[in-house]
């Protein structure tokens, strides 16, 4: 380790392996990626598909557990922690932010926004608050009370990006945030995720396949062969 201030970053990655069992037997993954993502920092994952982005950032955001290596959070290993620290730390620290929105369907937009907060314990006023304040910053005002299914695709992947970051986490990952959408689309949604990660300082790390959205953020990483390098 050679700064001091990496042991407490929001986010590190110290020799994670992963490998899957497969009918042509171990598929190694990832062989030992590194990363350090600084307070405030927002990086790019640009590499070819299948070569295991998802499943970075499924163990960077504690949805999984690493064969060997650790993830740490601002400083705190997860690996050590109990399920229920792992979902406490996913809940207030960790924003997620997914290909396919994931938005709950009988639920209403501005619902989808309160009920991660109601969960880590906000009241629904605030939470209320809280989500009519993002939705509108995310130019969506007017469709507060809209269910998923009545939004186009890039309003509710903005709604998605308004729940992840809802509690307000240090940490923001992003796995092909845009990917579903139209190019037009998908060039205005993303720059209105990075206004809104910049604008409250939350250290991002995202993945995409395009070279355009991946120079709009601070610096780029790649996967190879299992392992992050500059990109
Ligand atoms: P990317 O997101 O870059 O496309 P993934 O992390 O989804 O890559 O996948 C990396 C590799 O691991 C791929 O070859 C994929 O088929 C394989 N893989 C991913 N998840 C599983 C799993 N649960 N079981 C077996 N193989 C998997
Ligand atoms: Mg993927």
């Amino acid at each position: 380790m050679s700064n001091v201030a990496d042991l407490v970053a929001p986010l590190r990655l110290a020799a994670v392996h992963r490998a899957y069992k497969t009918e042509a037997g171990e598929l190694a993954v990832l062989t030992g990626a590194d990363l350090v993502l600084s307070g405030g920092e927002i990086v790019a994952l640009v590499a070819p598909s299948g070569t295991g982005k998802s499943t970075l950032l499924h163990l960077a955001g504690l949805l999984e557990r690493p064969d060997a290596g650790e993830v740490y959070v601002e400083g705190r290993a997860a690996g050590s922690l109990t399920d229920n620290d792992r979902t406490a730390i996913r809940r207030t620290t960790i924003g997620f932010v997914y290909q396919f929105h994931h938005l709950l369907p009988e639920f209403t937009a501005e619902e989808n926004v309160v009920l991660p907060q109601m969960a880590a314990g906000t009241s629904r006023k605030a939470a209320s608050e809280r989500a009519r304040e993002l939705l509108t910053s995310f130019g969506l005002g007017e469709r507060f009370g809209h269910r998923p299914g009545k939004l186009s695709g890039g309003e509710q992947q903005r709604v998605a990006i308004a729940r992840a970051l809802a509690n307000r986490p240090r940490i923001l990952l992003a796995d092909e945030p845009t990917g579903n959408l139209d190019t037009a689309t998908a060039a205005k949604v993303f720059a209105e995720l990075l206004g809104a990660v910049r604008g409250q300082g939350v250290a991002a790390l995202v993945a995409t396949h395009n070279p355009e959205l991946a120079a709009m953020m601070d610096r780029k990483v790649t996967l190879r062969d299992g392992k992050l390098v500059a990109g």
